[in-house]
């Protein structure tokens, strides 16, 4: 069960649903067999965008191409995509086995080998011998995976999930994130998933793209997205991160009393200095060579379990998060705090004020 994948092709795809524009102006590009995340808050876009790779919707313009053929006016049962969608939307009055197999009926496929591939995609999903149960037998973990199963069965080259996994709770989230990722590599299908949830898109995809308002604000690897945000709202959605204003002059800047080397090239003027806060180390001591030492004073603790949470001001002005490990010595607020940071620890972006 293993078909040959397809890449994805947007360009200036827009859609407005009166004065709103809820696309705007989208490209992106999906390669063949890639696991590709929308991500972004509700109301962004995603499943407009999803339901017009489906079929769905209509946009007012722009091109959608599934391999070299544009598909825009291609009805969704001629398009060769799977679907997911967040409520199951399985049939209730069919069992396990005729849900599965609807997709196939609708191709005409042959009775005997229908049966013989629903078994497959049953099992696929761990479901092998769930055929004749009823859907309202069945717990929301497994209603998914005949979703899923409903979805493959008829061997699409394109699967596409609209935030598949939000009404199972979080260990049972957690598990399927794996199994979907698992499933991806064992079938190979160019695969569009959606969510809002930004670890669940660190945690399976080969690259993400985050929209927001209908554009797409970067589109990356997890660990680039994570750790080279492109802008102020990528940087926030996905993490935690804390922000410094600084004034770069000749190749450096200060924060209190340290001065910090910028990267070659930095402009000179106001911007943003993005840090994680689990980058971001008390120091005992004196700091390494090639740490550069912020002091402050602690103003906030959070205990979190296996984690805490500071918040600290920094001589200077600015405050920032620092995130330390659960068997770590808890600060009190109003303690002085000294703390490293090296130089790959941090990343630069244009002022808000730009
Ligand atoms: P997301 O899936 O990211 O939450 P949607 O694509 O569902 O976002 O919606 C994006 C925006 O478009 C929202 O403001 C939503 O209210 C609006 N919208 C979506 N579908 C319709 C529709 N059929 N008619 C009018 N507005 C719509
Ligand atoms: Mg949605």
């Amino acid at each position: 069960m293993r078909n040959a994948a397809l890449p994805i092709s947007i360009r200036q795809l827009s859609k407005s649903y009166g004065r709103v524009r809820v696309l705007d102006d989208v490209a992106l590009d999906i390669r063949s067999g890639e696991f590709l995340t929308l991500l972004g808050p509700s109301g962004s876009g995603k499943t407009t965008l999803l339901m017009m790779l489906a079929g769905f919707v209509r946009p007012d313009q722009g091109i959608i191409r599934f391999g070299d053929a544009d598909i825009v006016r291609l009805p969704p049962h001629k398009r060769d995509v799977g679907m997911v969608f967040q409520n199951y939307a399985l049939f209730p009055h069919m069992d396990v086995g005729a849900n599965v197999a609807f997709p196939l009926r609708l191709r005409n496929v042959p009775r005997d080998e229908a049966e013989s591939r629903v078994e497959r995609a049953l099992e696929l999903v761990r479901l092998g011998g769930f055929a004749r149960r009823r859907v309202d037998q069945l717990s929301g973990g497994q209603r998914q995976r005949v979703a899923l199963a409903r979805a493959v069965v008829f061997e699409p080259r394109i699967l596409l999930m609209d935030e598949p996994l939000s009404a199972l709770d979080k260990q049972l989230r957690e598990h399927m994130q794996i199994e979907l990722r698992q499933l991806h590599e064992r079938l190979g299908m160019t695969t569009v998933y959606v969510t809002h949830d930004q670890r669940e898109a660190l945690t399976m995809s080969d690259r993400i793209a985050v929209i927001d308002g209908g554009r797409i604000q970067q589109i990356d690897a997890p660990r680039s997205i994570y750790e080279r945000p492109a802008n102020r709202f990528v940087a926030e959605f996905i993490g935690e991160s804390t922000f410094v204003p600084v004034i770069a002059q000749a190749g450096s800047c200060a924060i209190g009393p340290a001065r910090l080397r910028l990267p070659d090239g930095t402009p000179d003027g106001a911007m943003l200095m993005m840090v994680r806060p689990e980058r971001l180390r008390p120091l005992a001591g004196p700091p390494a060579a090639d740490e550069y030492t912020l002091e402050g004073n602690v103003a906030e603790t959070v205990y979190q379990g296996d984690s805490m949470l500071l918040r600290v001001a920094l001589s200077g002005g600015a405050i920032v998060a620092v995130r330390l490990g659960g068997g770590a010595r808890m600060p009190h607020p109003g303690d002085a705090i000294r703390l490293a940071l090296r130089a790959g620890d941090f990343h630069l972006l244009p002022s808000d004020a730009a």
